[in-house]
């Protein structure tokens, strides 16, 4: 289709291509006539928030003909408390996609860079791309790599850092490989970094991982002023409908995100949900106990059907089908399970599987078995 309005789009956001989302239940269900859809496309918590959540969206109707609070007093002072920072240095978003669009507005321009991973997370090269600003793409590990298949390079990263790069995006763990870098590493790479560039250090799956020599960046935060750590409630907290992430950074870098948000960018209904599911700490444990659990055993499952995965330590795993992903993907909806394919990340073999339930993730490896090797 000819549209002749993106002719007068700004430059950068003709170059832009829609973010591709994962299929909704919904369309599924109209398309192919199914019920009983299983939908492991967009890395949710298949447990869903915590109960203290619905009693406090419940309790916050009456307050909703009035703006929500422009500044999150509460949530950021209970996320202040949490990480141990000044409520300064934290910048709330409408999802932590917020925060990386507000830091591509914020620093990028055309004539700047940014810098980040092949196979890294789909929205940064879209935050860039808008700005006009020129993207830097480092190569990422090979998928023969021992430990980190398709992960971020971050000696490669740190080559393509020049005068006018603003920004490095390091995903931690990285969506859709599943990867992540070690504390040593990344701390060496902090370490390097010009003063005029930001790292920004994406901690979307931070909830899940449990390796010893994960990073919590934000621990980092007044060693490296220009380190910004983005998390979300979307993934362990259970709450990608409401739509709530923050930016923990140096309280300049907040003062800057300040300046660019709008006023109200989340609502009251995020912020009072996000509060109750950060008060529910043992909901949010018993998410990651489930999520690691099974990803262990779905993961095992994909590789007795001769199948390579990934390894992760997110609530999702990418699996190298050995053959084009479309067909198998298209097959898997057939049989009522929605997965993500990632051919828009250069990956035309893999599909990106999400973590279920238990029954879930039976579903998907009873379909898997049937599709493949057809
Ligand atoms: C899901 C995800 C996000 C955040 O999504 P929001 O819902 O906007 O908070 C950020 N980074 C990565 C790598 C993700 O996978």
């Amino acid at each position: 289709m000819s549209n002749k309005f993106l002719d007068l789009a700004v430059p950068g956001v003709q170059g832009l291509q829609p973010y591709q989302p994962g299929k909704p239940i919904a369309e599924l269900e109209r398309e192919y006539g199914l019920s009983d859809i299983v939908k492991l496309a967009s890395n949710e918590n298949p447990l869903g928030p915590s109960p203290a959540v619905a009693a406090a969206l419940a309790a916050g109707v009456p307050e909703l003909a009035r703006y929500p609070d422009a500044n999150g007093f509460d949530l950021k002072a209970a996320l202040a408390a949490r990480h141990d920072v000044a409520p300064e240095c934290i910048t709330l978003g409408n999802g932590s996609n917020d925060i990386l669009v507000l830091l591509a507005e914020s620093f990028l321009a055309p004539g700047l860079e940014a810098v980040y991973s092949r196979y890294a997370f789909a929205v940064y090269p879209l935050a860039v791309q808008a700005t006009g600003a020129d993207h830097r793409v480092a190569e990422a590990f090979p998928a023969f790599h021992p430990d980190q298949p398709l992960g971020h390079d971050l000696a490669a990263m740190a080559a393509l850092v020049g005068p006018r790069t603003r920004l490095v995006f390091i995903a931690n763990p990285n969506n859709p490989t599943g990867s992540w870098v070690d504390a040593a590493t990344l701390e060496y790479f902090l370490t390097g970094l010009p003063g005029h560039v930001i790292a920004v250090v994406d901690e979307a799956y931070f909830e899940y991982v449990r390796e010893p020599e994960y990073p919590d960046a934000s621990r980092w935060l007044e060693r490296f002023p220009n380190l910004v750590v983005t998390r979300t409630f979307s993934k362990a907290y259970g709450l990608a409908g409401l739509r709530m992430g923050y930016a923990l950074s140096d309280p300049g870098i907040a003062d800057v995100l300040n300046r660019v948000r709008q006023p109200f960018n989340t609502s009251l209904a995020a912020q009072l949900g996000a509060l109750a599911a950060l008060g529910d700490q043992a909901h949010l444990a018993q998410g990651v106990t489930l999520n690691n659990r099974e990803r262990a055993r779905v993961s095992a499952g994909c590789t007795a059907l001769g199948l390579e995965v990934v390894p992760s330590v997110g609530n999702f795993i990418l699996v190298d089908m050995g053959a084009p992903a479309g067909p198998l993907f298209e097959a898997l909806l057939r049989r009522g399970v929605i997965v993500r394919p990632v051919g828009n990340y250069g990956l035309p073999q893999h599909l990106r599987i999400s973590i279920g339930t238990t029954a879930e993730n039976d579903r998907l490896l009873a379909a898997l078995a049937e599709v493949v090797g057809q």
